[in-house]
């Protein structure tokens, strides 16, 4: 079927039933321990770099948070600006590759009223890297976030999951905070995810009813590797949701 066009002209919810996949945890942690980490980039992400204004909004000291952070190289770049960083990754590998990339010396502990989980926080204490599922968190455990930057999580958390991420995202954002949101967009006829597709129409249906939506910018993230899934285009979406008063 030539899915190409009417794939992207038909973006709504019907086409989010062709991706019912379920990733369990010991997937993502199978793909860190062989290397599959396809999604990890060694440079800053271009939107954040173009918008990080739009995050920041003048403020500066923030505490920023990265949802399903893997090793993203840009936590180490908000902390040098200042801002205090806090991830959540279920990979220990992910976070301990992290800090030994970075020549970051850090020290371990459990977290309270979680158990099996701990805090990987460099020895400067300005970047805090949780060690367990993000559904794991609370405001309790971990505070409230003036900003998000959330890039490979939405689009990694299982369809079906999505309303309780969502539902917990809300809860961990202070009422001022700016959350840039970085969906894709492809025929999900095509391919399975992750990374899942996430229309427009999903995001107003996640967060509209407590956040503005506006859509900063598309680009086509289109390469070699998209086109081994089966698509003939990618795109990569960036979204600001801030708190209506
Ligand atoms: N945001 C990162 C990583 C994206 S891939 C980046 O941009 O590079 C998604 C990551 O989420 C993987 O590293 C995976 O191990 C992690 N992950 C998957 N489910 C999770 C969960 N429930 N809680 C915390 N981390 C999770």
């Amino acid at each position: 079927m030539d899915g190409a066009a009417k794939g992207r002209g038909a973006a709504g919810s019907a086409d989010i039933g062709a991706q019912e996949r379920v990733v369990a945890e010991q997937e993502w942690l199978q793909r860190w321990e062989t290397g599959k980490i396809g999604f990890h980039k060694e440079q800053r992400h271009p939107l954040l770099q173009k918008y990080l204004d739009i995050l920041l909004n003048g403020r500066s000291g923030l505490r920023i948070f990265f949802p399903l952070c893997g090793k993203a190289v840009e936590m180490k770049w908000l902390a040098d600006m200042g801002h205090r960083v806090i991830g959540v990754e279920i990979s220990e590998q992910a976070l301990k590759e992290f800090f030994a990339e970075h020549s970051l010396p850090y020290r371990e502990e459990p977290v309270p009223g979680t158990s099996g989980a701990k805090m990987l926080q460099s020895m400067s204490g300005n970047i805090s890297l949780y060690c367990c599922s993000i559904y794991d968190l609370s405001s309790a455990i971990v505070g409230k976030f003036d900003g998000v930057w959330d890039r490979g999580a939405l689009v990694a958390v299982n369809p079906c999951d999505r309303q309780r991420y969502a539902s917990l995202m809300i809860s961990l954002m202070e009422k001022s905070s700016s959350y840039l949101l970085v969906t894709v967009l492809y025929d999900p006829n095509k391919h399975k995810g992750p990374p899942f597709y996430v229309p427009e129409s999903e995001i107003k249906s996640l967060y509209g009813n407590q956040c503005e939506i506006k859509c900063l910018q598309k680009v086509n993230d289109f390469s070699d590797r998209h086109r081994e899934w089966g698509l003939d285009y990618f795109l990569e979406v960036l979204y600001i949701l801030k708190f209506v008063p």
